[in-house]
């Protein structure tokens, strides 16, 4: 059981900066474009209108 090599998939990070989505106010959605990336906003990426990317079809949007 210690040995887990593979990354859960619920992993998230924040797709614009790559903080990890623990903190208060953080939120993830789908991906509108493809519906298959889930993609993490931090809430300071929110705040600020970041620009997030989607990694899977190159979705690019507020
Ligand atoms: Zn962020
Ligand atoms: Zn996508």
């Amino acid at each position: 059981m210690a040995m887990a090599a593979t990354v859960s998939a619920v992993d998230l990070k924040c797709t614009s900066c790559g903080l990890a989505l623990s903190a208060r106010g953080a939120t993830h959605f789908q991906c509108p474009d493809c519906g298959e990336a889930t993609l993490g906003r931090c809430p300071r990426c929110r705040d600020q209108s970041v620009t997030f990317r989607c990694p899977n079809c190159g979705f690019e949007g507020p």
